[in-house]
């Protein structure tokens, strides 16, 4: 079968992808090693910029999903800051939702090829071989396969910084304190976890606990010794099997090479994280829209692709360097008291920064730093 794009991966990035190219008119392959549903390692948080997106895919009201209307932020365990969310937020469990966002794509006319891994790339005769036998021409091949991504490595693009996770669901009546949860709050923990943070994100049948650390410096074991720690804090029994990922750290993203000029990275295998939170699905998605209207704008894609994803990459790597000055423990326990006492104005800056992407964090930091003097 030939067809205008092959989309390897079927996570948000891929579908999504798959999605809008089927509904510009394109002939599209959509390959995942799993079939679905899957289970995939996330705290499922969705902010506003990234419904608005998913709005064009599927009604919001479609998604099961649990409301978030605040965040509570602690330091060395101790509540530092509270602020309410201006804009909607919600949380999902991947599996269901990673599942309606394939399911719409193929309603849409995606071929899916689920359970079968890719084998091998034949990167002159344009063709993708996957495990169990398919072989899939393409015009353009889009990498969506996530952060470990094979195509990536297939194409000899060197592999992203990696920073490493570990999270599991608990049920509810583990929590020592459910009360901000059960209102719809998050809770974000700093202090503890150098260049990262704990977190619980509450869902309708499970919390979310997990703790990550956005760049390179500790080991798989020393992450999980700090969860083991975490959980004992705020659980009151710690016997859960916690399970880890690795996610892009934002600071090697790469597209590709002029050798594959019809080779487009998406998503974590792309390396789009936002270095601060950690947040990816938003990413994936403004990947998979950017890479559509690159094919779609009818100039040469793989240019029009770099052309439009140079600027999202830009700010990405902007906001590393600012992550390593605000997570330094001064600057950190500076910034949260500076927030709590200005609770309005941050409340505004985290709506126009995390939330909706109306301002860069370089922009964000900048006021922050005036404003804190
Ligand atoms: C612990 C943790 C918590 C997170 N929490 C959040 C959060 O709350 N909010 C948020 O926005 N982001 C969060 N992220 C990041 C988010 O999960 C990712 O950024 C997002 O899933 C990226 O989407 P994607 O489609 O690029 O990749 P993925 O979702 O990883 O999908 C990739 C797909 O490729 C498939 N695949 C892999 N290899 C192959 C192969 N060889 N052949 C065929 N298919 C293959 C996989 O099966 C998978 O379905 C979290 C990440 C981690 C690790």
């Amino acid at each position: 079968m030939i067809y205008d794009a092959v989309i390897i991966g079927a996570g948000p990035a891929g579908a999504c992808a798959g999605y809008w190219l089927a509904a510009a008119g394109l002939k599209i392959a959509l390959a995942d090693r799993r079939k679905f549903p899957r289970e995939k390692l996330c705290g499922g948080l969705l902010t506003c910029k990234t419904v608005d997106m998913l709005r064009t895919i599927l009604p919001v009201e479609d998604i099961p999903k649990y409301g978030i209307s605040g965040t509570y932020v602690f330091h060395h365990g101790r509540s530092a800051a509270a602020f309410k969310l201006l804009s909607e937020a919600y949380t999902v469990r991947r599996s269901q939702f990673d599942t309606l966002l394939v399911e719409a794509a193929e309603k849409r006319g995606v071929h899916s090829y689920l359970g079968e891994p890719l084998q091998s790339i034949d990167f002159i005769k344009r063709e993708v071989c996957l495990s169990g036998g398919h072989r899939l021409g393409y015009s353009i091949l889009i990498g969506a396969d996530g952060a470990l991504s094979r195509v990536r490595r297939f194409s000899g693009i060197p592999k992203n910084e990696m920073g490493f996770c570990v999270e599991s669901h608990v049920p509810w009546e583990l929590l020592k304190n459910p009360d901000h949860l059960r209102n719809g709050g998050i809770e974000i923990y700093y202090g503890d976890f150098s260049d990262g943070y704990g977190w619980i994100f509450p869902c309708e049948a499970s919390v979310a606990v997990g703790v990550g650390n956005l760049a390179q410096g500790m080991t798989e074991q020393e992450i999980l010794a700090q969860y083991q720690k975490f959980l004992a804090d705020i659980l009151i029994s710690t016997d859960i099997k916690p399970a880890g990922a690795y996610l892009p750290s934002g600071t090697s993203v790469a597209l590709g090479t002029p050798l594959y000029e019809n080779l487009c990275l998406i998503g974590d295998a792309a390396g789009l994280i936002d270095p601060f939170t950690g947040e990816g699905i938003y990413y994936a998605l403004l990947s998979a829209k950017t890479v559509t209207d690159a094919i779609v704008s009818g100039k040469t894609a793989y240019p029009e692709y770099e052309r439009r994803m140079s600027r999202i990459i830009q700010e990405i790597q902007d906001t590393v360097g600012i992550r390593n000055r605000v997570y330094s423990p001064p600057v950190l326990k500076h910034s949260l008291d500076f927030m709590q006492s200005a609770a309005q104005y941050s409340e505004k800056l985290i709506d126009e920064t995390i939330v909706r992407y109306a301002k860069t964090y370089a922009d964000a930091y900048e006021e922050l730093k005036f404003y804190s003097r």
